[in-house]
């Protein structure tokens, strides 16, 4: 049974991240996307509101599952008996700094392996820091996340102001 992580911030999620956790979901049994609780990070969502959003989002699919963790990555793979991590690879600029984490993960937790997928060409330009961006100056987003987020997203860029 291939069970796997898709970890990320997804502050806020994007078609970008949709698409990954379709296409990693058909390779896998099963697939937990992992919202990462980072209180450090400025965040435009609540660790909650993130896990409601892709919950939403997933419904449909079922071997997926939404969950948060904080703390080390490896240690959230042990606690869920997941062994592969998945990562999404937009340009090279990505590569250096997952390859590092990967080589890390793999040495710090031998059982665990790194996938990665190729962005879709469509949103291989995309992140979350441009979406809060665009939006928080009124920018179009509609491109770039799904068509029931897009209202929330605005609204929280403007409380945020
Ligand atoms: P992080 O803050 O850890 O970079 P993100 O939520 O931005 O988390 O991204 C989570 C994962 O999704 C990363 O592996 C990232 O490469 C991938 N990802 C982000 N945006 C896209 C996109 N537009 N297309 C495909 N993968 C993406």
């Amino acid at each position: 049974m291939k069970k796997a992580v898709y970890p990320g911030s997804f502050d806020p999620v994007t078609f970008g991240h949709e698409d990954m956790i379709k296409r990693s979901a058909a390779i896998v049994d099963e697939l937990i996307v992992g919202v990462l609780n980072n209180s450090e990070k400025n965040s435009l969502f609540s660790v909650g509101e993130r896990v409601s959003m892709l919950k939403e989002l997933t419904k449909d699919i079922p071997n997926v599952t939404v969950d948060s963790f904080d703390g080390l990555l490896v240690d959230y793979m042990k606690e869920s008996g997941a062994t592969i991590i998945v990562r999404g690879l937009r340009a090279v600029t990505d590569f250096e700094y997952e390859l590092q984490i990967a080589q890390t993960n793999h040495v710090e937790y031998p059982a665990v392996e790194t996938i990665f997928l190729v962005t879709n060409l469509k949103y291989s330009y995309l992140s979350s820091s441009v979406v809060r961006e665009f939006a928080a100056y009124g920018g179009d987003i509609s491109k770039f996340v799904p068509p029931q987020f897009v209202d929330r997203i605005y609204r929280k860029s403007n409380m945020n102001k």
